[in-house]
């Protein structure tokens, strides 16, 4: 009997252990379907005594260059370049675009051919960002500014589809409805300690914050604008497909984008001393001071758990270190 006993406790534990086994498989077959998240608490007294929660989430990726936002903005991109067998992808940006580089960097990864249009008089191959870019193999054509004004009309659009017959033209920052779906799937409504009341992130184009609002329709999505663009919010609503949990914020801007004074550089700086998180001061940067600008004027409800999307772009801080716009040793604490 007890002999029976024992053999039935043994199966019990071989099946517990099975269980466990498969329990473990499934969790991190999810984790490779849906993107993996860092979560990481920021803890400060102004969050203490408001009782407000604030999470700062990014997807994981080993790569600087392809960081944030953009790799969830291009996957469904890439899908359809291979599935629809293209010849490449063909995309734009500015001469440091966090966009142009994570495509370099993707499309080589997937053996795609891939071309970047610049909006630059000339191409400058010691630029950190282009530099990088070439050397993943991408091909650089220079548009000068009134060209590269054109990049989203359809006539255009057409013309430049004609001279390059099976490429698959991507919109700047990667902001289409695939770019959309891409970042609507990024869990980020669930924090370590409970659902998120909020989602925030910088606004550049707003396909990050249409998908944030898509992905998550019981939470609210807030994008702080870090460019001067009335058109903005229009854009979002066609991107949400007119969903309206989301707000955005255009009074953060500052003097317009891609600048910053003293001040939003010191915030940074101060920032990585205290949680030791890196921040840019063109996206990361500009809409964090923001939060902390909302949170010291009661903006967000008491007990809010307010979740940050890290969006990357600090391959950009190279560039700022390379046209004199930061010093050695602040790109070094920043890095760090
Ligand atoms: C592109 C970018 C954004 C803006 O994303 P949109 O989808 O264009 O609004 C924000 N942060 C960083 C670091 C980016 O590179």
């Amino acid at each position: 009997m007890i002999y029976l006993y024992g053999n039935r406790l043994l199966l019990a534990v071989i099946l517990l252990f099975c269980f466990n086994q498969l329990h473990t498989y499934q969790k991190l077959s999810m984790m490779m379907n849906n993107q993996p998240t860092n979560w990481q608490a920021i803890k400060h007294h102004l969050l203490e005594s408001l009782r407000l929660e604030l999470w700062i989430v990014q997807p994981t990726c080993d790569s600087l260059a392809v960081s944030g936002n953009k790799q969830l903005k291009l996957k469904y991109h890439i899908n359809k370049a291979q599935q629809e067998h293209k010849a490449g992808i063909l995309t734009f940006g500015g001469a440091f675009s966090n966009h142009l580089l994570a495509t370099a960097v993707s499309c080589a990864e997937n053996a795609i051919p891939c071309i970047g249009m610049v909006r630059t008089d000339q191409l400058d191959p010691v630029n950190p960002t282009l530099n990088a870019c070439q050397q993943a193999g991408m091909q650089l054509i220079a548009l000068s500014r009134a060209q590269y004004k054109q990049r989203n009309e359809p006539a255009w659009l057409a013309r430049l589809q004609q001279d390059y017959p099976s490429t698959l033209i991507v919109p700047e920052g990667g902001t289409s409805s695939y770019g959309v779906k891409g970042v609507s799937e990024f869990d980020v409504g669930t924090t370590p300690s409970g659902k998120a009341d909020v989602l925030i992130t910088a606004t550049g184009s707003g396909g990050t914050l249409a998908g944030l609002s898509l992905g998550h329709p019981n939470c609210q999505a807030l994008g702080i604008a870090v460019v001067k663009d009335t058109t903005l919010s229009e854009k979002i609503a066609t991107l949400s497909q007119q969903q309206t949990n989301w707000h955005l914020l255009s009074d953060f801007v500052g003097k317009g984008y891609g600048r910053f004074d003293d001040s939003l550089l010191q915030f940074c700086l101060d920032f990585k001393k205290d949680t030791t998180i890196s921040l840019e001061p063109i996206y990361t940067g500009k809409a964090m001071r923001a939060v902390f600008t909302l949170i010291s004027q009661h903006y967000f409800r008491p007990r809010s758990k307010l979740v940050f999307f890290h969006t990357g772009g600090l391959q950009g801080l190279a560039g700022l270190l390379y046209r004199g716009l930061i010093s050695q040793q602040e790109y070094d604490l920043l890095m760090a």
